[in-house]
């Protein structure tokens, strides 16, 4: 018998009953993630059935979604005026659902409110092994850490709250290896796009996907993150990488690691998760990276997507393909380059952590967001944001004239106050640009922060490799 892949060992360690013909398994899970959007329902269902929450203290809760990104000093006093009715309602429930259950809820004040794929890790509950769940798709972000991250629908978040179990069947496994050395101004975002582009929305259906190579042993962890964080959008249903040095070394100190002798076990035990070196896949794609160029998406989902000096393809008689580059406005056969750009948003679980504002702040640095655009910077958390204070990047946005944001979704998804107006096109460093994913009407243009960056002073879709 071979030996068994990441995916596999943390799997079969959290199997409680094992699945069969009929029955899919019980499977544990370490850590549930929740906010304000996908829990009204399950913690009502909780209550109608005279049900307590299994174990609170394996919940993390947080509000990111429907939360306004200006500041809120008061709850009660400020929320109605910075929001809208059914979004204040979520926050509300929010903290009256986590108070009934005794659950401890990362809100307004706390330094550790923030999107929810953000703060699991920079508090250091996303751990090496982990199962990790959350009514939100991209759970997956939290597989950098080798965890098995995944999300899940509101129904499956009640019964998790119940039991601290699901019922799922074992996915199949998939190897993405990824090789050559990037060039300046292409980075994670770029190979998530190329790879997507390369299999398809429904390339990693039915697979959890490892991310292994030289390429992805060279990230830090918050390229890491944005790499798994759009797994799903390739139909996976989890994507994860086998802890290594860099991964200790971000989360030594961290609040909820283990300290003193259970780390040095703790660190054992996530070394030994790595692949088997004969452990294989059902599926193994390769991806050389060597020559990538920044990558942006030119319809509505994020396969639809080309290297930033290539043309945008022809779609000939595909109707679907037709009709979603007439949404876009964009026109076939010419490349993305020089599109006027209404809106740039920088932020999202894929793209708002320090990396990524530096990397904006690189570019901005003496520069100007042109008149034709406005630029919102959106930190993934509270401590993003006071981090990105320390080191004077605030300064560096504000001066260019983009607006620095309080911590949130924000315009990821237009649940919030945050949203393009009908035709506005925005290059966004965020995972889906599916029709009116950032409000009614808006046009999405996924690319990475640098990408972002110099669209933002060039006033239309630009390659960042001529301002870096
Ligand atoms: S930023 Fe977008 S994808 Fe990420 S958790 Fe929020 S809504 Fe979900």
């Amino acid at each position: 018998m071979g030996g068994k892949s990441l995916f596999e060992k943390v799997w079969d360690e959290h199997v409680v009953v094992p699945e069969t013909a009929d029955t899919p398994a019980v499977f544990y899970i370490d850590l549930h993630i929740i906010h304000e959007v996908t829990t009204p329902q399950a913690f009502n269902m909780l209550r109608e059935s005279g049900m307590q929450v299994r174990k609170p203290d394996q919940v993390l809760a947080t509000m990111d979604h429907s939360t306004p990104t200006v500041p809120i000093e008061n709850l009660e006093e400020s929320l109605d005026a910075v929001s809208d009715p059914e979004p204040a309602n979520q926050i509300r429930a929010m903290v009256k659902n986590c108070a009934d259950f005794g659950i401890e809820l990362h809100g307004f004040g706390s330094e550790h409110r923030g999107i929810v794929h953000v703060i699991g890790p920079e508090i250091g509950a996303t751990q090496p092994g982990k199962t990790i769940v959350c009514g939100d798709s991209h759970s997956s972000t939290h597989g950098a850490f080798g965890a098995m991250g995944f999300g899940i629908g509101a129904t499956m978040v009640g019964h998790v709250l119940a039991t601290q179990c699901l019922l799922m069947r074992k996915p199949k496994s998939m190897a993405v290896n990824v090789t050559g050395k990037l060039k300046p101004g292409v980075g994670a975002k770029d190979i998530i796009l190329a790879l997507i582009g390369r299999i398809g929305v429904d390339g990693g259906t039915g697979h959890v996907i490892e991310y292994r190579g030289d390429t992805i042993r060279g990230l830090n962890m918050e390229e890491r993150m944005t790499i798994c964080n759009m797994t799903i959008e390739a139909g996976a249903r989890a994507g994860m990488i086998a802890p290594d040095a860099t991964t200790i070394e971000y989360l030594r100190g961290r609040e909820k690691v283990p300290q003193g002798d259970a780390w040095d076990a703790a660190v054992e035990r996530w070394m030994a998760l790595a692949s088997d070196p004969d452990a294989s896949f059902d599926k193994e794609v390769t991806l050389d990276v060597a020559e990538l160029e920044p990558q942006v998406t030119y319809g509505t989902n994020p396969a639809m997507v080309v290297p930033i000096s290539r043309p945008v393809p022809n779609p000939g008689d595909n109707q679907s393909y037709r009709k979603s580059i007439d949404y876009m406005q964009v026109a076939a056969d010419k490349p993305m380059l020089g599109t006027k750009v209404d809106v740039v948003f920088v932020g999202s679980c894929t793209n708002s952590r320090m990396t990524d504002l530096r990397n904006v702040a690189k570019i901005l640095d003496g520069r100007k967001v042109a008149d034709n655009v406005r630029m919102l910077i959106v930190p993934g958390s509270e401590s993003v944001k006071k981090q990105a204070e320390q080191e004077g990047l605030d300064k560096i946005f504000t001066a260019a004239g983009a607006e620095w944001r309080e911590a949130g979704c924000s315009m990821c998804l237009g649940m919030n106050s945050d949203k393009l107006g009908k035709g506005q096109l925005c290059v966004s460093t965020s995972n889906r640009n599916f029709e009116g994913r950032q409000g009614p009407g808006g046009r999405t243009v996924l690319a990475s922060p640098e990408t972002a960056a110099a669209s933002a002073v060039a006033g239309v879709i630009a390659d960042p490799r001529e301002v870096i």
